[in-house]
């Protein structure tokens, strides 16, 4: 729990974004009984609860839905997975018992609760949609059997039999803090590390050199993967599939806050029992059956929540803003939510809460547009952005090193409209 300027907020890590109907539904009573009534999604496919007051009985309610297995390793439990893997051939591997196999394990060794909470692993499933978000120690699927080592963003040229891929990140991990120790700096990522990836990419080969999997292979640096551009914004939204089988439909939220209501709605539809969160602040719906797919859609419009790609929600984050910074020069989830469909409109009696309507507004093309309450931009995505930043007399719009300044919502929504539509 940290201390927000609207009360206590808790940050809660939800392993490869995998949550169960019955933990989605807890969340969204506690949400309502002792915060906002709001689940924020976050760029680790985790959640936060705002408006918490220290004896509201949140933490121990997370706990008992199995919210909180490990005090000792709560904050480093971050672990971002592909969402649609095992739900389409887009992916090579399904990494769900990867994420449980490495949640587990990593809970299971007492010097890893010395990682920097920043520290971020991925599991990525072969379609390359988390292995280049940024996290520090990531596979990446080469094979059927083999699997690439991706160090800050880059492939550390480490080839690693399948069975030992989660052995690879914790020894990745491992590596980390001996790096740390032996130069006595301090880091937060391995990114940060003076003298780069190399020496922890030589600390994994060692550690796994003797593993029952066999050795790693080390690929010179001319056949190594390059990073690949970040996926488009807004993650997976809408239906996919495999040719007679079931489907996992990708759900956009708003500006990433998700009510109350909309979550006890997703864990009705999660046909399979299960929910995903997404790094880009969205949820996949695995499982679902075909002829029930229009309701589910409509009901899911209903409620507010965007299964069309061509939405202009698509791509539009925002800070905390106010109230909840005390930095914040202005309400910016409230101004982004009349900006992108006027009409959406701040709910009374849940600060901040946003009910949009989806089909008042047409499709404004697909820059990313990332609304901010002051300069430090917090929550801005990687990549070319368009930052609408508040000044305390309106907003600035940056983009491309170029500045304008719009002194009130009209014109910095209409600013923005030619942005996106990059006229
Ligand atoms: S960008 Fe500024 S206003 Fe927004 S959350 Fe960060 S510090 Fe607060």
């Amino acid at each position: 729990m940290h201390a927000a300027a609207d009360g206590g907020l808790a940050r809660i890590r939800v392993p490869g974004g995998r949550l169960t109907a019955s933990q989605l539904r807890e969340l969204a009573d506690a949400a309502t009984a002792c915060g906002t009534g709001v689940i924020e999604l976050t760029s680790r496919a985790n959640v936060q609860v705002r408006g918490l007051g220290e004896e509201s009985g949140f933490a121990a309610r997370m706990a008992a839905a199995g919210l909180l297995p490990s005090l000792t390793h709560e904050r480093i439990r971050n672990i971002l997975a592909s969402p649609l893997t095992g739900c389409d051939a887009a992916g090579t591997l399904d990494v769900g018992p990867l994420v449980a196999d490495l949640d587990r394990r990593l809970c299971a060794r007492p010097a890893l609760a010395e990682l920097p909470g920043r520290f971020l692993f991925a599991l990525d499933d072969g379609r390359g949609d988390v292995a280049w978000l940024d996290p520090d120690a990531a596979i990446l699927p080469t094979g059927a059997q083999e699997t690439a080592l991706i160090l800050a963003g880059a492939d550390s040229g480490l080839r690693v039999p399948l069975a030992s891929a989660v052995a690879a990140l914790l020894a990745a991990a491992e590596a980390f803090l001996a790096e740390l120790a032996v130069r006595d700096v301090h880091a937060w990522r391995i990114g940060e590390l003076p003298g780069g990836v190399e020496p922890v990419a030589t600390r994994v080969r060692i550690a796994l050199e003797t593993g029952s999997a066999g050795p790693p292979r080390l690929v010179p640096p001319a056949e190594r993967m390059r990073a690949e551009p970040p996926p488009a914004a807004g993650g997976p939204v809408g239906a996919v599939g495999r040719p007679g089988g079931g489907v996992a439909l990708g759900v956009a939220v708003p500006l990433g806050r998700l009510t109350s209501a909309q979550a006890e709605l997703l864990a009705e539809l999660a046909a399979g029992g299960e929910v995903r969160l997404t790094p880009w602040r969205g949820v996949v719906l695995p499982g679902l059956d075909r002829a029930g797919l229009p309701r589910a859609v409509a009901r899911l419009a209903d409620a507010g929540l965007v299964t069309d790609p061509e939405s202009p929600w698509i791509g539009v984050t925002a800070c905390t803003g106010r109230p909840g910074c005390a930095k914040s020069l202005a309400d910016v989830q409230a101004d982004a939510a009349r900006a992108t469909a006027p009409g959406a409109e701040p709910t009374a009696g849940t600060p901040g809460t946003i009910a949009p309507r989806v089909a008042d507004s047409p499709r404004t093309g697909t820059l990313p547009v990332h609304w901010a309450g002051c300069d430090r931009r917090c929550g801005r995505p990687r990549g070319r952005v368009a930052d609408v930043v508040a000044t305390g007399a309106g907003y600035r719009l940056d983009l491309d090193g170029r500045s304008l300044t719009c002194a009130d919502i009209e014109q910095t929504t209409a600013a923005l409209a030619a942005v996106r539509g990059e006229t």
